[in-house]
């Protein structure tokens, strides 16, 4: 796809978007210099740590904020000069504000009604798409209740009709599952992901929660401190995180001190503690000799018999029961200390035990050499 043509075709995109609060000169630097494109129809994730700058991103594709310098177009359309309510953007808020003296259905009427596209809208057509939206998120025998009367995961569901129900071509939600409780937020990770999914519309969901992240999204934007550390599908941060922040803010995993043996085409052996050679992908600029950090992920380490050729000899220091799975933290022979999981099983719970020697596997390929 030629550059030209990903422009053309993202539903938004940011190009060296900088944003610093009050005195250009001397406020705080919320996001440094963003550049991402979004697609159309995509379920798309900003992901990172309190303050990295998600909200200031979200509030500027709605306007509610503007660039310090840098350019945000939707479909191509730079939309500097559009207020809020003339974007084709809706937001989901964490805390749903749905009037509490108006029924479910009064709620959704209203919103309509207030913004730009309702307002050209008959009466009939109105009370329609309320039916079209409720029906949409499984609401539509409450449409007569008052928010007070609806559990917070019903609540939800109406803000996320109400914002749907002016057609927006993005809809950006914020944080909108982090009120719920674990059990509701699981149910409706899937709910959120099958409307998109059916109304086409592209999503823009912002969230400082790595599972969630992985389990809806097509594709994540990481972020920290004002900076966009790695764009890419779930599997992609996850397999093959970038850097540091990536592998360590997503998932668990080891950080591994290496050394650049040789190159095998577009790969390299490295060699790491215990004398032994493990594969993994390369970085630009790398060279034989060079000093590295790979990160492996804790379940793509496996226990074995200290005695299994071309295991790197451990010990067990602790086994840690996760319910499902087993933890372990090991120590290598030059005093590396690294964590293993594996799938609990009674065997595996009694043979590797605190103070017992045993050898460790590295899965070929599962190494990330990190920038
Ligand atoms: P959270 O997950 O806690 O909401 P976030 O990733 O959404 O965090 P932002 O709310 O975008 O982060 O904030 C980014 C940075 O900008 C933070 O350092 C924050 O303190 C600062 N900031 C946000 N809003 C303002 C404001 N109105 N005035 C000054 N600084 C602000």
């Amino acid at each position: 796809m030629s550059a030209l043509h990903s422009l053309q075709t993202a539903a938004v995109s940011i190009r060296s978007v900088r944003k610093v609060y009050g005195d250009p000169a001397s406020g705080p630097v919320a996001l440094k210099c963003v550049d991402l494109d979004i697609r159309d129809n995509e379920f798309f994730t900003l992901l990172g740590p309190s303050g990295c700058g998600k909200t200031t991103l979200l509030r500027m594709i709605a306007g509610f904020e503007f660039p310090t310098s840098g350019e945000i177009r939707l479909y191509g359309e730079n939309i500097a000069d559009r207020p809020p309510f003339e974007r084709p953007v809706n937001t989901v808020f964490q805390h749903y504000a749905l009037f509490p003296h108006m029924s479910i259905a009064e709620n959704l009427a209203f919103g309509l009604e207030s913004h730009p596209m309702g307002k050209r809208m008959g009466r009939a057509e109105v009370a329609e798409r309320v039916r079209e939206m409720l029906a949409l998120v499984q609401m539509e025998r409450f449409a007569q209740r008052k928010p007070t009367q609806l559990s917070g995961g019903q609540q939800q569901r109406v803000a996320l009709a109400r914002a749907l129900a002016p057609h927006p071509k993005v809809l950006l939600l914020d944080e909108p599952l982090s009120a719920l409780d674990l059990k509701l937020r699981q149910a409706m990770r899937e709910e959120l992901k099958a409307i998109q999914a059916k109304t086409g519309i592209t999503f823009i969901f912002v969230t400082h929660d790595q599972e969630e992240a992985l389990t809806m999204s097509d594709r994540i934007a990481v972020l920290s401190e004002g900076e966009v550390q790695q764009v890419g599908r779930p599997d992609e941060i996850y397999e093959r995180p970038r850097n540091r922040f990536v592998a360590d803010f997503i998932g668990e995993t080891n950080f591994l001190p290496a050394r650049v043996e040789h190159f095998i085409d577009e790969r390299a052996h490295y060699r790491i503690a215990g004398d032994q050679l493990i594969e993994a992908g390369i970085r630009e600029g790398l060279e034989v000799g060079a000093e590295v950090t790979l990160s492996i992920r804790p379940e793509r380490l496996q226990l074995v018999a200290e005695d299994t050729p071309s295991a790197v000899p451990c010990s067990i220091v602790a086994q840690i029961y996760l319910g499902t799975d087993l933890q372990y933290q090991v120590a290598l022979r030059d005093g590396g200390k690294l964590t293993v999981r594996a799938p609990n099983s009674a065997g595996q719970r009694q043979r590797l035990v605190a103070g017992q020697r045993a050898g460790l596997l590295f899965e070929k390929g599962s190494a990330s050499v990190l920038v």
